[in-house]
């Protein structure tokens, strides 16, 4: 473009230049020819004057002759004044030499006067004197236009010349730096289309490497890891040996993200895939393949538990500490394996079966490998037909609830119960909530049926307290998932306004397996409902390791003891076990304790012992219909200090 537009600048100027030279030239022939017809013109007027002098001697006048001279002389400023144009009388005008065009105009007068008289003479009306006379003052007049004229018409035709050669000069600098300006412009662009070539390759290699590979931690990336799978599994075929693929999540890796930014995310992928990388042969492929997600393959295994020594040293070396931040952090993974061709000689099986041995993994505890088998196949097609079916299980009014009463030791006496979910479905028949909640929570449905069970609990409860006990309280059991979402505290209040009920007469239950980061939406939620008066219970508590000084700062009311604990509660259990430093622990910490899974008179007298305030369990009660609560039920006599016998 600059190129072009400099040919055209270069194009137009020389043009011009042209047009001023030829205009220069015009001028310099047009000045020599008025010179010429000034030299012309002294001529004729000296032949005037020879012819005069003459006559002076003959008295004679040769009346042709002199007819002819005369016309000779008019015709040089008749000429003078057709060639001098427009341009050169404005040029004359401004320089102040016009008075060279006066002059011919006045020749041509005193020439055409002239004639005029010599045809009175030849008429015979004036006389040879007075004839001569007059012919010398006409020829003295032309001398002196003669003389005169020489100068304006050289001043005049000097000018155009010097202006036109200065024009020229100019044009020509002009022509020449454009020139100058041109080349180095082509030269340039010639020097920037190799650039934008050199450019080009360069972001197309580049280009190619994004398509290959991970820019965070420069290993491989999904494109490229597949190309490597297809081809390690057809070596395998060759080789006739196994490869394994592990499929490698960091566990928990959001929540390190969340409290401390993406940088220090980053930063702990990169170290982590190090580490994965140090554990393997320079013949295995890493490659990342999501956030915090990393698949390997081990080619030309010998024995298919060489794989779960790999995965044993990648588990050890990512739990040792990393740097971030200045911070020691702490984490752990999960590994999937699938073997080829033992599991599949399909590459995209072989890669979801990783995946779903991964989730085994995490739903193992974490910190953990696990092998794909037929049964995590099955238990995977088990979970994907109750997830199917549980969308539909409110529509379809398979849902309902159960109620199992909550006694108040020292009164015997129930006090309220908790509200347990049932689910009956023509296909899958009973359903424990111990296989079909953390499905729900997985595919977050938890969220519309945990609504569905407050409604319903509000419900019956509005019935209780209405007709049988306007003091009953339920316990609602609420999945970490529905705290999670900020508006759920909102979604309470407007359930128990809408039944018109105290915020005292709900609990909320939330299980210890929780583990509540502090700032979290999740807090904030617990603190909201606890600031609108309700309590909040810390369920199956003993089974998350949480401290119970952290658990303190969250604003739970009440310790819910894990049955596993209390079940097997008996006599001895008041020295040995570890139920009577949680219920002291608990007492200190200003919480009321529940006992759950109280199946024995032992344990009931245990807990008793301990001042536990609270029980629930199938030696009161199991999990019972609406219609089957006694709301006022008294339990008789716990413990009968004289028969040592139980009622129940
Ligand atoms: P959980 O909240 O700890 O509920 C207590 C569980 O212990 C109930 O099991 C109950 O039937 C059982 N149980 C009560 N007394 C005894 C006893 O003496 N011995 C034995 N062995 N078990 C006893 P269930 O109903 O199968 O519920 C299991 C878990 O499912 C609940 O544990 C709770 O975590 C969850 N769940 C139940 N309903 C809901 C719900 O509506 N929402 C949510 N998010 N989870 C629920
Ligand atoms: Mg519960
Ligand atoms: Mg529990």
């Amino acid at each position: 473009m600059i190129i072009q537009k400099r040919l055209i600048q270069i194009t137009c100027i020389v043009v011009l230049l042209l047009i001023t030279s030829l205009f220069g030239l015009y001028q310099i022939a047009k000045g020599a020819e008025l010179h010429q017809r000034n030299l012309l013109h002294l001529q004729f007027t000296n032949e005037l004057h020879e012819m005069l002098e003459q006559s002076k001697t003959t008295h004679k006048l040769d009346i042709l002759r002199l007819k002819r001279v005369i016309s000779d002389i008019r015709e040089q400023p008749v000429f003078c004044i057709k060639v001098i144009n427009f341009l050169d009388r404005s040029i004359m005008r401004i320089i102040g030499t016009e008075e060279a065009v006066e002059l011919c105009i006045a020749d041509v007068k005193v020439a055409d006067d002239i004639l005029s008289e010599i045809d009175t003479y030849n008429n015979g009306l004036l006389d040879m004197g007075e004839m001569r006379n007059r012919l010398f003052e006409a020829a003295a007049t032309f001398e002196e236009h003669s003389a005169s004229f020489a100068k304006p018409m050289t001043d005049t035709v000097n000018l155009i010349i010097s202006s036109t050669f200065v024009i020229f000069i100019s044009f020509s600098v002009i022509v020449f730096f454009l020139i100058v300006y041109a080349v180095r412009g082509i030269s340039a662009s010639v020097k920037s289309i190799e650039e934008s070539s050199k450019a080009l390759e360069e972001s197309e290699r580049l280009n190619r490497e994004l398509a290959h590979f991970d820019s965070l931690t420069g290993l491989p990336n999904r494109n490229l890891f597949k190309d490597r799978l297809e081809q390690q599994t057809k070596s395998a075929v060759r080789t006739n040996k196994n490869l394994a693929l592990l499929y490698i999540d960091i566990d928990h890796f959001k929540k390190i993200n969340d409290s401390m930014g993406h940088y220090a995310g980053d930063d702990l992928i990169c170290a982590a895939s190090a580490r994965i990388r140090s554990c393997l042969r320079d013949s295995d492929t890493v490659a990342r393949i999501g956030g915090d997600e990393f698949n390997v393959i081990l080619s030309e295994l010998s024995a298919v538990r060489s794989a779960k020594l790999v995965a044993n040293k990648i588990l050890a070396s990512l739990s040792e500490p990393f740097t971030l931040l200045g911070k020691k952090i702490f984490i752990s993974g999960s590994i999937g394996i699938s073997i080829y061709p033992n599991d599949t000689n399909n590459v995209e099986d072989l890669k979801r079966y990783a995946d779903l041995a991964m989730y085994d993994a995490k739903d193992q505890g974490r910190n953990r490998f696990s092998y794909y088998s037929e049964d995590l196949h099955n238990q995977v097609k088990d979970k994907l037909k109750i997830e199917e079916h549980l969308r539909n299980a409110i529509e379809k009014d398979e849902l309902f609830l159960q109620y199992q009463p909550i006694i108040e030791l020292n009164k015997s006496q129930i006090i309220g119960a908790e509200a347990l979910l049932r689910w009956n479905n023509a296909e899958l028949g009973h359903v424990s909530p111990v296989n079909f909640i953390p499905i729900a929570e997985e595919s977050r449905l938890i969220n519309e049926i945990g609504e569905w069970t407050l409604k319903k609990a509000c419900e019956q409860l509005c019935q209780w307290r209405k007709k049988n006990n306007p003091k009953f309280q339920l316990s609602v059991n609420v999945s970490p998932i529905q705290l999670e979402n900020e508006n759920f505290a909102g979604i309470v209040k407007n359930i128990m306004d809408s039944y018109q009920l105290p915020s005292d007469s709900i609990k909320i239950e939330i299980t210890e397996g929780l583990i509540i980061e502090e700032d979290s939406t999740s807090v904030t939620t617990l603190k909201k409902l606890s600031d609108m008066g309700i309590i909040l219970l810390l369920d199956d508590f003993g089974t998350g390791h949480s401290s119970l000084s952290y658990l303190h700062k969250l604003p739970f009311h009440v310790l819910k003891i894990d049955r596993s604990f209390v079940t097997k509660l008996d006599r001895q259990a008041v020295t040995n076990s570890i139920i009577p430093s949680i219920i002291a622990m608990a007492h200190k910490l200003n919480l009321a304790v529940i006992a759950e899974g109280v199946e024995t008179s032992e344990g009931l007298e245990a807990l008793l012992e301990l001042n536990c305030e609270y029980a629930q369990g199938y030696y009161f009660d199991k999990p019972l219909n609406a219609e089957d609560i006694d709301c006022k039920k008294i339990y008789p006599g716990l413990l009968d200090e004289q028969t040592k016998k139980y009622p129940y």
